[in-house]
C-alpha cells in the first residue's frame, strides 16, 4: 500500500485522477506553481513557528519513521510547541506545521501563507486531526493559521497581529466519516493501474492549477475555449461541457464581442482594425511634451518596512523617457539592495517629473496605486507625488477598447502582447532579446536577490534590470508614435 500523506489527500479532494497520475504517470507533471510563491511559503512557515514561543522542530527526513520517532522523542520530553510533528496511522501520514500540547490534549495548526481560508485548507488539516485521533490523542482544537491581510508594520513585526487563526473544530469532527471514506477509495484507486475516467471541469483549476492539464486536454486541439482571454474559467467549463470546444463551434454563439472578435481574427487572418476617429479622441486628450513612466515592485508576504502590508507593493526601479524641446531622454531609478527603497525612490520621482505635465502609464491603476501608497507614507512628500498621480493618463485604452486591434494581440490588450503585433520584425522592441531579466516576475526575483551576489556580478545584474526597465518605457514612447501616425 501507498504511504497517504496530507499532500496527496488535497490532491485527491481536488481530482481523484490526480493522484493516479502523480503515481503511474509522473512524466506527465508540469509544475505549476512559481518560485516566488513556494519561498514566501517557507519564510510564512519559518515564521509561525516563533508563535507559540520556544518550539522543538522535527527536522525533515526522507525516511518518515525517523520523523516520528524524533516526535516520539519530543512528546517523551514533556515538549509544549512540537513543530513538523509526524505521525503515521496504518498508511496515513502527516507532518502537523504546528502541534500545541496542553495537559488536557493537543491543538493542531496548520499554517497557510495566504490570507483567506479556502476549503481545501480545512480538508488538510482535517486529515491530521482524523490520523491523531486514530493514534487515540485527545485533539482539543483544529486550526487554520493564515496571515492578517490588515496587518501593516509598525517599527518591529507583531506575530500576533500577522497571523489570523481561524477555528475549525467542529468543522473537521463532521468531517471524520467522509475520511475514513475517502481512504478507502485513495487505496483503491492507487491500486490500481486503471487510470479514473474523469473529464475535464472546474476541478482542473480551483483551488489550483492542476499539473497534468495538458495531459488531460490533449483530446481537443487548437483554437480551443481554453484559449478565449478574459473569459471566467466557470464560462468555459460551461461551454466544453456542452461540446462547444472549438472556435469554429463557438464563433456562432451569443458571447462577448470581444470574445467573438479573437476567435474571428484567428480563423479569418482578417486585416487590422484600426478606429481612427476613436484614436484621435484619445490623442487629443493627452498634452505634450509626454512623460512615460513605469515602475518595478516587489512584494513581501512578511511586511517589513512601516506602512507596508501584508502581500504589499514595494517600488525599488522606475524608468522614465520623457521628450524636451522635441528630443527624448531618459532618466531612471534603481534601489540598492536590502535597503527600504521607497523614500529615495520617490524623492527622486518628485525630482524627475514636473507636476505640470502628463504621464503616460500603461494600465495605470499599478502606478497610480504605487504612487499612493507612497504618498501615504511620506506626507512631506504627497502634495507633488499625488498632482503626478492625477497627471497620469493610460496609453492601455486604444487597446483595452479594441480601437486598435490586429490579430497577433490575441485577444489580449498588454503591453508583452501589444508592442510584438505593432513591431513584428524590431529586434530593438524584443524583450527575448534582453539577457537575464525579460518580465516583470523576472525582475522582482532578480532584484530580491542583488544583496546575495557580489560585487562584480551585481554590476552585470544591475546593468540587466536597468535595460529590461528602460524596454518597458521605450515600448510606450514607440507605440505612442504609432498611434500618432493614424491621424
Ligand atoms: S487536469 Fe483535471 S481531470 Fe486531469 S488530473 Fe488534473 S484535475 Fe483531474
Amino acid at each position: 500500500m501507498s504511504n497517504i500523506s496530507k499532500s496527496l489527500y488535497c490532491n485527491y479532494i481536488q481530482c481523484k485522477k490526480q493522484i493516479w497520475l502523480n503515481k503511474y504517470k509522473p512524466e506527465e507533471y508540469i509544475e505549476t506553481k512559481n518560485e516566488s510563491v513556494m519561498e514566501n511559503g517557507n519564510e510564512v512557515g519559518d515564521l509561525a513557528r516563533r508563535y507559540f514561543g520556544n518550539y522543538s522542530l522535527v527536522k525533515f527526513n526522507e525516511v518518515l519513521i525517523k520523523m516520528i520517532m524524533e516526535t516520539k522523542e519530543y512528546l517523551k520530553q514533556n515538549k509544549s510547541v512540537i513543530c513538523e510533528a509526524s505521525f503515521k496511522f496504518d498508511n496515513l501520514f502527516a507532518s502537523i506545521d504546528i502541534l500545541k500540547i496542553d495537559d488536557d490534549g493537543v491543538n493542531i495548526y496548520e499554517v497557510k501563507s495566504s490570507t483567506e481560508v479556502k476549503d481545501i485548507y480545512k480538508d488538510d488539516a482535517s486529515f491530521q486531526a482524523y490520523i491523531l485521533k486514530k493514534l487515540g490523542y485527545k485533539v482539543k482544537s483544529v486550526n487554520i493559521m493564515h496571515l492578517n491581510s490588515f496587518y501593516e508594520f509598525k517599527d518591529e513585526l507583531d506575530l500576533k497581529e500577522l497571523f489570523s487563526i481561524e477555528d475549525i473544530t467542529s468543522l473537521s469532527i463532521k468531517k471524520e466519516s467522509e475520511i475514513e471514506e475517502n481512504v478507502k477509495e485513495i487505496n483503491e484507486i492507487l491500486d490500481s493501474e486503471k487510470e479514473p475516467d474523469i473529464d475535464l471541469d472546474i476541478h482542473c483549476f480551483k483551488p489550483y492549477d492542476c499539473p497534468f492539464f495538458k495531459y488531460c486536454s490533449k483530446h481537443i486541439k487548437d483554437n480551443n475555449v481554453f484559449e478565449i482571454r478574459g473569459m471566467t474559467i466557470n464560462k468555459k467549463i460551461d461551454l466544453y461541457k456542452k461540446g462547444l470546444i472549438n472556435f469554429e463551434d463557438l464563433i456562432n454563439e451569443k458571447l462577448n464581442d470581444k470574445y467573438l472578435e479573437q476567435m474571428d481574427y484567428r480563423l479569418h487572418d482578417k486585416e487590422p482594425k484600426i478606429n481612427k476617429d476613436k484614436i484621435k479622441l484619445f490623442l487629443s486628450t493627452l498634452k505634450e511634451p509626454l512623460y512615460f513612466l513605469d515602475f518595478e515592485t516587489y512584494q513581501d508576504a512578511i511586511p517589513k518596512y512601516n506602512g507596508q502590508r501584508v502581500y504589499g507593493q514595494v517600488p525599488f526601479q522606475y524608468s522614465l523617457h520623457y521628450y524636451e524641446n522635441n528630443e527624448l531622454k531618459h532618466k531612471e531609478f534603481l534601489s540598492e539592495p536590502d535597503i527600504d527603497p521607497r523614500r529615495s525612490l520617490a524623492e527622486q520621482l518628485v525630482k524627475d517629473i514636473p507636476t505640470n505635465v502628463d504621464v503616460l502609464a500603461y494600465n495605470m491603476s499599478f502606478e497610480k496605486g504605487v504612487i499612493k501608497s507612497l504618498s501615504n507614507i511620506y506626507p512631506d512628500l504627497s502634495e507633488s507625488l499625488m498632482k503626478i498621480h492625477d497627471n497620469i493618463k493610460d496609453l492601455m485604452i486604444p487597446f483595452y477598447n479594441r480601437d486598435y486591434y490586429v490579430k497577433e494581440m490575441d485577444g489580449s490588450y498588454s503591453i508583452k502582447y501589444v508592442l510584438p503585433a505593432l513591431f513584428p520584425n524590431d529586434k530593438e522592441l524584443d524583450y527575448h532579446n534582453l539577457d537575464m531579466v525579460h518580465n516583470g516576475g523576472e525582475a522582482m526575483d532578480t532584484f530580491k536577490k542583488l544583496g546575495t551576489l557580489s560585487k562584480k556580478e551585481q554590476e552585470i545584474v544591475r546593468n540587466n534590470l536597468l535595460k529590461y526597465c528602460k524596454l518597458d518605457t521605450y515600448a510606450m514612447v514607440k507605440i505612442y508614435q504609432k498611434l500618432k501616425e493614424i491621424e
